[in-house]
């Protein structure tokens, strides 16, 4: 049973007036839980007449769905490896719907591990385009790969940075920036009780104070007429409208954008929209703001050109042509033994922390190519030579998952497996059967 407080029920008043009873009555309900789709992998009909779990559309995201029945084990199950959805809570979709991702645009992430918001971004560019997703935390920014490999993502880079580092040398390069800020949660009551009793004023004034710090070095990296999105989970006045008001205050060059959301509830601010679990989230604040005047940067020379001409590349080429149909767009380049295709105009990497430039295809091993899982999961089984199909009722798909040898009447070589015509792992064929090269860490025990 949660019970507040009387200093955070005297806050919460001040935020939700007389609707604050009736979110206290609230905390003790269970918390909303949602998935979004990603259309790089599938659609929303022929995801949801798969999904075995029940779902409701939520209004926060075009692609957000509430799950309405019981989800034991969803990260388990073949659909989730395959990248077609991410389990993400429902109100926290909604900052990147007023981000309004285009197809083509450069976007940066800057706080984005696990990389909910990340995923969804990446499903709105569709393949054009960049996503920048920097975690600071080394640890956390793992668990972001992690996420960005089983999604599918190709035009992608992932840090860990130092906000004001990556921004400054990244000045004025983006379209669109999300800072999703560490906050100090108060949407988060419900799922975790236990941040009841860590709430604190003394935690909400220094989240504060670093929330304006990452968005001071955000702006930087924001061109002309770009956009700059800030969102968190919690509802205190402090960490949004007082960080977005002082924000605007000392940036002269940015304005705030009025946004007519079609959810949430209104906030003092007309750029800002708050959603509680009366609005049928557990709890966001998303403000838009937009860069009036500023640099507009392009890194048009491929920053890897010259290593293109290197003999190894040019091994690898021949490999992954023996792998693949047609070879995706972008810079094939080696990094040491490791081979990546790049996005097109990246800027020199170098002292930015990235972990991942692009796809990573594989890796030479003594003039021995072996590709990589990545390869796979980050694009469509059409683009492969030999293709193992597979579909949510064979056997041979949860035998996969477990890291079994399956039977496979294939040529022999590498060759994609997909799961209801989504790439999600590989393996080598040879003798009817395929070795398992579905990777350890992942699989299901
Ligand atoms: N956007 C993510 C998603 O959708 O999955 C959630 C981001 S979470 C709310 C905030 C992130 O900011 C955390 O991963 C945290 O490690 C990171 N963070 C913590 N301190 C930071 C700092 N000083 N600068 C930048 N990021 C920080």
């Amino acid at each position: 049973m949660i019970v507040l407080g009387d200093e955070y029920k005297n806050e919460i008043k001040k935020i939700l007036g007389e609707d604050s009873l009736r979110y206290e009555e609230m905390l003790n309900d269970e918390p909303y839980r949602g998935i979004s789709v990603n259309r790089l992998k599938t659609d929303a009909d022929s995801l949801l007449a798969m999904l075995p779990f029940g779902t409701e559309k939520s209004p926060f995201y075009r692609d957000g769905y509430y799950i309405t029945g019981d989800t034991e084990g969803i990260g388990k199950l073949a659909l989730h490896h395959a990248g077609a959805f991410y389990v993400q809570e429902p109100s926290a979709s909604s900052a990147v719907t007023l981000l309004d991702v285009c197809p083509g645009d450069r976007v940066l992430d800057l706080c984005a591990a696990p990389g909910g918001k990340s995923a969804q971004i990446a499903s709105c560019l569709g393949g054009k385009g960049l996503i920048w997703s920097n975690e600071v935390v080394r640890s956390r920014a793992q668990i972001l790969l992690s996420n960005f490999e089983r999604v599918g993502i190709s035009n992608g880079v992932v840090s860990s940075c130092y906000p004001e580092i990556l921004c400054t040398r990244l000045s004025g390069f983006f379209d669109k920036v999300l800072v999703d800020a560490p906050c100090s949660g108060e949407g988060m009551f419900r799922k975790n009780p236990a941040a009841v009793s860590e709430w604190s004023r003394e935690h909400v004034l220094s989240c504060k104070e670093r929330q304006l710090s990452i968005l001071d070095s955000a702006a930087a990296a924001v061109r002309e007429g770009g956009i700059l999105v800030y969102s968190t989970c919690t509802f205190s006045h402090e960490e949004n409208e007082q960080v977005i008001g002082e924000f605007l205050s000392r940036h002269e060059d940015f304005e705030a954008c009025e946004i007519n959301p079609g959810f949430g509830r209104r906030t003092e601010l007309p750029c800002a929209v708050r959603i509680t679990p009366l609005e049928g989230g557990e709890g966001h604040f998303a403000a838009k703001l937009k860069r009036r005047t500023g640099e507009n940067t392009r890194f048009d020379r491929p920053a890897y050109g010259s290593i293109k001409r290197d003999p190894a590349v040019a091994l690898v080429r021949k490999e992954l042509e023996e792998i693949m149909l047609e070879l995706p767009c972008g810079i094939l380049t080696l990094n040491g033994d490791k081979a990546f295709i790049l996005p097109e105009g990246l800027p020199d990497m170098s002292g930015l922390g990235v972990i991942r430039g692009g796809v990573l295809c594989g890796e030479l091993k003594k003039n021995r190519f072996e590709p990589a899982h990545a390869l796979f999961t980050a694009f469509s089984p059409s683009m492969f030579r030999r293709v193992l199909e597979l579909t949510l009722s064979d056997p041979r798909t949860g035998e996969y998952l477990r890291g079994m040898e399956i039977d496979c009447d294939l040529p022999a070589g590498y060759a994609a497996v997909s799961i209801e015509g989504m790439t999600t792992g590989f393996g080598k064929c040879s003798s009817s059967r395929l070795k398992n090269k579905y990777p350890k860490g992942l699989r299901n025990l």
